[in-house]
């Protein structure tokens, strides 16, 4: 049985393909697409979703009744991991950076509806103290099942192995052919799943990783766990790509001013996807993602004529914390 079938369904795929209309005639040299991963189901959708489906099998093979995983306190990764705990049964525990607010809202708000027991870790945002609440939990009797930051592990990266052949099938239906998949990137699973799924599946397309943090996590940058991802993959998946670091990049330079700072190029984003089609992006991530295509577009880096689709991976929860950098837009 093939690696890509140990998964559990807690999500609504596939999730749509269409084209983006409208903008496609305000950019009237290109073709653009959006492939709705912000309608992937799991208590307001998301990337993780894909991760999580895989994650999750693993954690309830292994017999485990309690998940752990970090984030900041606006993780859309931990919001989905509470909704997927709730689902199964499980309990969930979820290590946020920073100190507890006054106000909750948001992904946060969101996690505490769904039953998490949140833990607040000050500087650490990337479950940095994961292994002291393991220990006093695994002395309380609970079997724990720890889920890295962004679910990004090669487990994890496999929920997007599998979208690319979600999205071959898509392709196929629907006669057309990507040039280009503009993406938000920050620990890597999307990434490195999108890069080994393409080689899988033998897709021509060109994947563009827009940088959306600066920082890379536990100490090493995003491009090396990006490669390290792709190696691990590539055996379990037995390709002979020879992946180098090269195959790991990232576009850099929208994230400069640091991960969740919003600037007018997210709003740019926003209100453009918003004012032309109707969809909501987030200032984080697909804010920044998006941003960084339309800047592509506008620079005429992409060959004229070209078709190009935007992965859209969800977020909509952090507009409401970050209401007050969007408010008036
Ligand atoms: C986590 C997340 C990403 C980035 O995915 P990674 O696999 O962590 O690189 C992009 N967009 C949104 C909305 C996310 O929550």
């Amino acid at each position: 049985m093939s690696i890509l079938n140990l998964k559990i369904d807690l999500g609504f795929f596939p999730t749509p393909l269409h084209e983006l209309r409208n903008l496609s005639n305000y950019y009237s040299s290109y073709n653009l697409y959006i492939k709705r991963d912000d309608n992937s189901g799991l208590a307001s959708g998301g990337n993780k979703v894909r991760k999580l489906e895989y994650l999750m099998y693993d954690a309830v093979r292994k017999g485990c009744d309690t998940i752990i995983t970090a984030g900041a306190q606006q993780s859309n990764h931990c919001r989905q991991t509470a909704a997927a705990c709730a689902q199964l049964g499980l309990e969930c525990h979820l290590l946020l950076g920073g100190d507890e607010p006054k106000e909750f809202n948001g992904n946060l708000l969101l996690s505490n509806l769904l039953g998490a027991t949140i833990h607040f870790t000050g500087d650490n945002r990337k479950g940095e103290d994961i292994e002291n609440v393991v220990k006093i939990l695994e002395s309380n009797g609970k079997k724990l099942y720890k889920i890295p930051y962004g679910g990004s592990n090669f487990i994890g990266a496999l929920g997007f192995v599998n979208a690319v052949k979600e999205l071959k099938t898509q392709l196929e239906e629907m006669k057309l052919q990507m040039d280009y998949i503009f993406f938000a990137s920050s620990s890597g699973g999307t990434q490195s799943g999108l890069i080994l799924g393409v080689d899988l599946f033998e897709m021509n397309t060109k994947l563009m990783p827009i940088s959306i943090d600066k920082e890379g996590s536990n100490g090493i940058s995003l491009d090396k766990a990006v490669l390290e991802l792709l190696l691990a993959g590539k055996n379990t998946l037995k390709l002979n790509t020879r992946y180098s670091i090269d195959d790991a990049k990232l576009i850099k330079g929208y994230d400069k001013l640091g991960y969740g700072i919003i600037s007018e190029n997210e709003k740019k984003a926003i209100k453009m996807l918003a004012h032309h089609e109707g969809i909501l992006l987030d200032p984080v991530y697909s804010g920044r993602a998006f941003y960084g295509m339309i800047d592509h577009i506008e620079k005429n880096k992409i060959p004229k004529g070209s078709t190009i689709l935007f992965w859209h991976t969800g977020g909509l929860p952090a507009n409401f914390y970050y209401s007050k950098d969007l408010y008036p837009v």
